[in-house]
C-alpha cells in the first residue's frame, strides 16, 4: 500500500525557558528561547482516501510556562478540525491516530477524535508511572484521561498495516516513537521531535530553581493530585507484551533505514504541499 503525507500546520507557539525560571539566559547550555516553534500533524491518506494521522498538536489552554514567557500563535483556520477539513478530513473519519510521544504539544487534540484508536508505545506510558515530578510539566494527562479507552499500547516496532511502520526509538522520551510510511517516492519517516534534546532543561537547572517554580507561578504546570494514581492503575491493568526488537535506538536507527526523514516542528514544512 501507498500512502501520500500531508504535513498540516496547526499553530505554532513560544517559551521562554529563562524567564520562566527566572534565571539569566547565560544560565542555560542551549539556547533558552523558543520563538514561533511551528507545531505540524501530518495526514496519511492511503489509496482508498482512507485517512490515518500522526499527532494532534497543541491545545490552546496548555502552553508550557506561563505568560507572558509562554504564548501562542494560532489562526483559526489553522485549529485542528478545520486545518483537516481544508484537505477534505473531518476528524470523526479517522480511526487511527499514532502519537510519537506524549508531550503536550503532541496530545493536546486527541480529543478532537471521538473514533479513533490512539496507537502509543508501552514505554512512553511507562515512564509515566515513575516520573519526577519536573518533568510532569512536560505532559498534560488531561488531553488523554477522558480517552484511556481508546488508547492502543504497542511495544516496540511493529508493522502497524501494510506500509506503516512503527518504529521505537527513545531519545526525546524513553518511549518516543517514529513513523516509516511507504509513497510511491520512496519511504518516509516521521521523526517526531527526536532532534531535541531536553536533558539539560531537566538535570541542570538547580533544585531550587524547579521549587521555586512549583510553589511560584508555575504551579499550575504540575500535575494534580490524584493524577499519578490514576495513571498508574490504568497501566498496571493492560497487557504490555515484549519489546520486539532491541536494534540501535534514537537518531542512527532512522538513519539506518535509507528513508527521507521528517520532525515535526521544521518551519519548512509548512509550505511542502503534499509529499507523494
Ligand atoms: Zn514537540
Amino acid at each position: 500500500m501507498y500512502y501520500k503525507i500531508i504535513p498540516v500546520f496547526n499553530g505554532s507557539f513560544s517559551i521562554d525557558f529563562a524567564g520562566i525560571f527566572g534565571v539569566r539566559q547565560n544560565d542555560f547550555p542551549f539556547n533558552p528561547v523558543i520563538r514561533n516553534s511551528p507545531s505540524l500533524v501530518f495526514l496519511l491518506i492511503d489509496e482508498n482516501e482512507k485517512a490515518l494521522l500522526v499527532d494532534t498538536g497543541f491545545d490552546e489552554k496548555y502552553i508550557w510556562g506561563f505568560p507572558p514567557h509562554a504564548s501562542f500563535q494560532r489562526e483559526e483556520k489553522d485549529l485542528l478540525p478545520l486545518a483537516l477539513s481544508a484537505h477534505g478530513y473531518q476528524p470523526e473519519d479517522i480511526s487511527t491516530v499514532i502519537i510519537t510521544h506524549l508531550h503536550w504539544d503532541h496530545t493536546g487534540g486527541m480529543k478532537y477524535f471521538p473514533n479513533a484508536h490512539f496507537f502509543v508505545q508501552v514505554a512512553e506510558f511507562k515512564t509515566l508511572t515513575e516520573l519526577e515530578t519536573k518533568k510532569e510539566t512536560a505532559y498534560h494527562p488531561e488531553h488523554w484521561l477522558p480517552l484511556l479507552s481508546q488508547l492502543r499500547l504497542v511495544n516496540g516496532d511493529i508493522e502497524l498495516r501494510p506500509g506503516i511502520n512503527l518504529l521505537f526509538t527513545g531519545g526525546h522520551t524513553p518511549g518516543h516513537q517514529a513513523v516509516e510510511i511507504n509513497t510511491r517516492s520512496g519511504p518516509v519517516i516521521l521523526g517526531g521531535d527526536l532532534l531535541f534534546d531536553y536533558t539539560s532543561l531537566w538535570e541542570d537547572l538547580s533544585p531550587d530553581t524547579w521549587e521555586r517554580l512549583k510553589t511560584g507561578p508555575g504551579k499550575d504546570m504540575f500535575w494534580k493530585k490524584d493524577l499519578a494514581e490514576r495513571i498508574n492503575k490504568w497501566f498496571s491493568e493492560q497487557e504490555t507484551g515484549k519489546r520486539q526488537s532491541e536494534s540501535v535506538p534514537g537518531i542512527k536507527k532512522l538513519e539506518s533505514r535509507g528513508a527521507r526523514v521528517l520532525f515535526s516542528h521544521d518551519p519548512k514544512l509548512i509550505n511542502t504541499g503534499i509529499i507523494e
